[in-house]
């Protein structure tokens, strides 16, 4: 039996114990705990990504009960509780996607059609979401230096709606042919990057001035997903506003446990259920890969707060700003009612 008094020091989020009440309130007040963080289904402990909440769950020291439990009726892939057995087969047939039938988009590529950017038809709801991937091929003397060869943007339903090869300007030493299956004859005649570059920043921006983009939302600009898109945006010379980039590579509950990225074919193996880029690789892949990950983040039911990030400055007086002696006297409950996230949760641009 724990004593009352160790209950009281118990983390209502990751349940970790302190001896002092002290060191509870300086945890939470660093460990910004919230409604958006992955959550078991069995004991409600929150994780800081669904990677711990996966070694919470199936080990190698798993929680005993919870195991139990999902190994009956838990989803391996988005990490859900069932009602039953019988649910849980019904949930997995479609949380388990299967990939896409690229070879078509990849024919449409090289006849050299959806060379234009033409998604806008006019009509405004929310903020419009675009995935992008680029494929790289090698320069400089030993072939290590990344060029963008190949780029494709698809829309939220999966339609490729832009798809080039590119033009280096400077040359191709190394094309990577095993991965990239790009042949000399693809980038010859190929757009210039300085007209790719133009071409998605305006797509991108969709008429918005830069210093108008505060916020993901009520402008025309699009968010963009991706999977490390610094790399992406960089090589394709392109400056895009942080807030409207939703980056696989760099969303924390989508991270290892050690705070690095994962890769994004381990993310759809495990997230999606499916094998991508093995083989030849393609960008459409890629970015289908990218926008399934950022819906399923985006459609997560999480608890609607009015201001649900510890930096919106509303917040300010609920957490930081409380007295030492203030928080000692709270529950470990109500503390981690104060307490917000320091991330952008994705379901925030689904409100
Ligand atoms: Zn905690
Ligand atoms: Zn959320
Ligand atoms: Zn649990
Ligand atoms: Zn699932």
């Amino acid at each position: 039996m724990e004593s009352s008094e160790s209950m009281r020091n118990k983390c209502a989020a990751c349940f970790r114990q302190f001896i002092r009440m002290e060191h509870l309130v300086d945890h939470m007040r660093t460990t910004y705990h919230s409604v958006h963080e992955p959550t078991c289904g069995v004991c409600k402990k929150h994780c800081r990504s669904f990677e711990s909440l996966r070694e919470h769950l199936i080990g190698p020291l798993p929680k005993q009960e919870c195991k139990n439990l999902f190994n009956i009726r838990g989803c391996k892939f988005c990490l859900a509780i069932l009602d039953s057995p019988y649910a849980l087969r019904i949930h997995q047939d479609r949380c388990q996607l299967s990939g896409v039938n690229y070879g078509i988009a990849a024919r449409l590529a090289n006849l050299g059609l959806r060379d234009s950017l033409t998604i806008d038809n006019g009509f405004s709801r929310g903020p419009q979401v675009v995935a992008l991937a680029c494929k790289m091929v090698g320069a400089g003397s030993d072939g290590s230096l990344d060029l963008c060869a190949r780029v494709c943007i698809i829309d939220e339903n999966e339609n490729m709606i832009y798809h080039t090869y590119v033009k280096p300007p400077i040359p191709v030493t190394n094309y990577r042919y095993e991965t990239t299956g790009i042949r000399p004859e693809y980038l010859r005649d190929a757009t210039p990057l300085r007209q790719v570059q133009r071409r998605i920043q305006d797509f991108l921006f969709n008429g918005e001035p830069m210093w108008k983009i505060r916020s993901p939302k009520g402008g025309k600009a699009r968010i963009l997903v991706g999977h490390g898109l610094d790399h992406d945006l960089d090589r394709l010379q392109v400056e895009y506003p942080a807030i409207m980039i939703r980056d696989t590579a760099k969303y924390p509950p989508l991270m290892k446990t050690s705070k690095l990225s994962n890769s994004l074919k381990y993310l759809t193996q495990a997230y999606l259920g499916y094998d991508i880029q093995t083989g030849i690789q393609d960008p459409y892949e890629d970015c289908v890969a990218t926008m399934r990950l950022y819906m399923r983040m985006r459609n997560q039911a999480h608890r609607r707060e009015n201001y649900p990030l510890a930096s919106d400055p509303q917040n300010r007086n609920n957490f930081a700003s409380w007295r030492q002696s203030e928080l000692e006297r709270m529950s470990p409950e109500e503390m981690l009612a104060t307490s917000r996230s320091d991330y952008y949760c994705w379901c925030l641009d689904s409100e």
